[in-house]
């Protein structure tokens, strides 16, 4: 099993869906990375920043599920990073109503000495100032190293991003993003085009229409599971990135045929953690629901047909 190191936001999150509306609760991209790929009980640590008003019961939560917090600097003095959103009817659609950096305005990673030989990297939705700091502080590159980002960095950052692009093995974005970053329409073209900015593998997330996971040779598609109820979908693209990535480290196999393996896995737990607010969902799964719901997954999918 591989080791597995995971940059992010570590965040109040205040969430508005057409069901109801949350205080400050935990949220943040490392959060529901770390979450997802602590179901595979894997040895996951974050680098992240909190503010001195982050409850210490929540880095508790995380810690009793084997996600170490040691990278996690808290500045007494300063605030964590706050968001807020509000979904509307069609739950594909949300309005950002505050993004409060915070803390997170001069954050200067650190790794922790326990993770600089970390088999596996994971670069959550951030600043690509802090993903690259991460990067180079690494001595040797990890087997395998997954990139996460938004049309924000696109927009406004889109020099530095190309640089970590470079450096990356596999890019996870959704549909919009990709055809944003490559110019092309077709997400075939647009996967093409990607490649010759660095990563071999690129993950376009469709959210409810699945994702598709591409290398210069072959294409493959994994549904989203038809679910009767979407609660809140935050957190869902980060909850699929991490069980992606962390499917990879608990099987330390990073062949295109286990990626296949690891996009339904990603998929799978994704769809649990829309089912209630926050990380509440992510949080109470056992591994006979996972099984369950991967059941479903191959019903979905599996089908037979005669080639004349
Ligand atoms: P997602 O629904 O996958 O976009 O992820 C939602 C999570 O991302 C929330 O928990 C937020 O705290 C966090 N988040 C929101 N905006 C940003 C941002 N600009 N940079 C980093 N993380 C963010």
């Amino acid at each position: 099993m591989g080791k597995l190191l995971i940059v992010g936001t570590v965040a109040f999150d205040a969430i508005e869906t057409p069901f109801g509306k949350t205080d400050k609760i935990l949220g943040g991209a490392a959060t529901f990375i770390s979450l997802s790929a602590a179901q595979f009980g894997v040895n996951s640590g974050i680098v992240s920043v909190v503010g001195g008003d982050f409850p210490k019961s929540y880095l508790n939560r995380l810690n009793a599920r084997n996600i170490s917090t040691e990278g996690i600097e808290i500045i007494e003095e300063g605030k964590t990073f706050f968001w807020s959103g509000r979904y509307h009817n069609d739950l594909n659609v949300r309005d950002t109503l505050t993004t409060d950096l915070n803390v997170l305005a001069n954050f200067n990673p650190i790794v922790p000495d326990s993770f600089t030989e970390t088999d596996f990297l994971m670069l959550g939705n951030l600043h690509p100032n802090v993903q690259m700091a991460v990067i180079k502080q690494l001595p040797k590159k990890p087997k395998l190293v997954v990139l996460d980002t938004m049309n924000f960095w696109m927009d406004n950052t889109l020099d530095e991003l190309m640089e970590v692009i470079a450096k990356i093995d596999v890019i996870t974005i959704n549909d919009e993003e990709a055809r944003q970053l490559s110019g092309e329409y077709s997400l075939v073209k647009a996967a093409q085009k990607i490649f010759t900015m660095g990563p071999k593998y690129v993950v376009i997330k469709k959210g409810e229409h699945g994702a598709l996971l591409f290398n210069e040779e072959n294409i493959f598609f994994a549904p989203a599971l038809p679910l009767e109820e979407v609660f809140d979908p935050t957190g869902a693209g980060d909850t699929f990135a991490g069980g992606f990535i962390g499917y990879l480290a608990k099987t330390d196999d990073i062949s295109f045929e286990n990626m296949k393996r690891a996009v339904i896995s990603g998929s799978n737990l994704a769809s649990f953690c829309v089912e209630k607010f926050g990380t509440e969902r992510m949080e109470v799964l056992t591994i006979a629901e996972i099984q369950q719901r991967l059941l479903q997954f191959k019903e979905l999918t599996q089908f037979e047909i005669e080639l004349s």
